[in-house]
């Protein structure tokens, strides 16, 4: 597939080497033993294969997926990694998840209850802290503690933060204490806390294993959006067509957008089909290298209007290209305009977009570095 056969829909560019790069950030800020790589749904959108085998690359030894199905694709992409299983036992056998070695995440006292009947097998056992969705309420960490565990070998405690923007806030109860008062009186195992906001945060809270997806992905989870993190994923869209509308020109069905003056619009070829949110009619903009060009009317499934009145016109030509989020704009500040979390853009855009890898060694000729993923 060459480039022009793209021309007429948005690409996401997935730069490796920053994917890297942001790995070795993250290793450098973190201080406890382990730092797993949380790739579950596709990573995040990203493709699961290239973040595995760059991260792999790397030296990341553990993988957190979300069902068994991609836990077994890891499996396969990393045979020497420690694979876990966010969502347990609910789409596995515990006998699979043995025999491919995958440690499933347990969430309740039944789920433990069916691993021990079916034999010895590695699980890790998550306990809830306080964002009230999966893992063992207090009460049923205290019936635990009073069980035997056996057969069942205790590789990790984990809990997951309920705040991102204070993932040690100063309050008692904040969730690195609750947790450690919580499995006090649990038989010793590592213990994981830390997600991507965590590392960067307290590190007398990393605890021993960190799992970490946002931030390998160039995604700044934290309210002040300092993390010195790079983007991984970029999203342009081309221009179908440019048209220069009188005053009082209506873009948009049932009159979403009317020109208050003479305007230049580019069509471009993107819409909520392939992830763009619907929320942006009339909000946000597009960048055509540094000129910023608002959204203009609705989203359509699969065009959007912008208004390039004043741009250099070869920056905004059919067959141009604008940028959607990347270099210009952050991810973020597109997702914030819309009132999504970055990730729900990223994987949206992810699983809309074609995308193109560029690869780990830049030194390489352009041709090899680029392979091509449909949706
Ligand atoms: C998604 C997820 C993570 C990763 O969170 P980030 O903020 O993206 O680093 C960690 N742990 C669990 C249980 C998760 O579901």
């Amino acid at each position: 597939m060459n480039a022009t056969a793209h021309a007429d829909s948005p690409v996401m560019d997935i730069d490796l080497a920053r994917l890297a790069g942001n790995w070795r950030t993250v290793r450098g800020r973190y201080t406890g033993n382990d730092l797993g790589a949380v790739v579950k749904c596709n990573a995040y959108g990203l493709g699961l294969e290239p973040v595995v085998n760059t991260l792999s690359a790397q030296g990341c030894l553990q993988y957190w997926a979300l069902g068994y199905d991609e836990a077994c694709r890891v499996r396969a992409l990393a045979p020497a990694a420690e694979v876990f299983i966010l969502n347990g036992l609910r789409g596995a056998s515990a006998r699979d998840c043995h025999i491919q070695r995958l440690i499933p995440v347990l969430n309740d006292l039944d789920e433990i209850a069916q691993a021990r009947r079916a034999g010895a097998l590695t699980v890790a056992v998550a306990l809830d802290t306080g964002l009230g969705r999966l893992g063992l309420r207090p009460e049923a960490v205290a019936r635990l503690a009073a069980q035997d565990l056996s057969p069942l070998r205790v590789r990790a405690w984990i809990t997951q933060p309920s705040s991102f923007s204070r993932p040690e806030s100063p309050d008692r109860l904040n969730p690195h204490d609750r947790f450690l008062a919580l499995i006090a009186p649990l038989p010793a195992a590592s213990r994981s806390l830390a997600i991507s906001a965590s590392v960067f945060a307290c590190p007398g809270h990393h605890l021993d294993m960190a799992r970490v997806g946002s931030a390998l992905y160039g995604v700044d989870t934290t309210p002040s959006r300092t993390l010195p993190l790079k983007p991984v994923a970029s999203v342009h869209a081309p221009v179908l067509r440019v048209a220069d509308l009188p005053a009082g020109a209506e873009i948009g069905y049932d009159q979403q957008f009317r020109c208050p003056a003479p305007m230049r619009i580019a069509t471009l070829g993107i819409g909520y089909a392939h992830g763009l949110p619907y929320a942006l009619m009339n909000r946000g903009a597009v960048y055509f290298g540094p000129h910023r060009a608002p959204i203009v009317g609705g989203i359509s499934m699969g065009l959007t209007s912008v208004d390039v009145s004043g741009l250099p016109p070869r920056l905004t030509a059919p067959g141009q290209w604008a940028e959607v989020f990347g270099e210009q704009q952050r991810l973020e500040t597109l997702a914030d305009i819309a009132g999504l979390p970055a990730n729900a853009l990223l994987s949206a855009t992810a699983a809309g977009c074609g995308r193109r890898y560029h690869a780990l060694h830049p030194e390489q000729p352009l041709a090899s570095r680029l392979s091509e993923s449909l949706p």
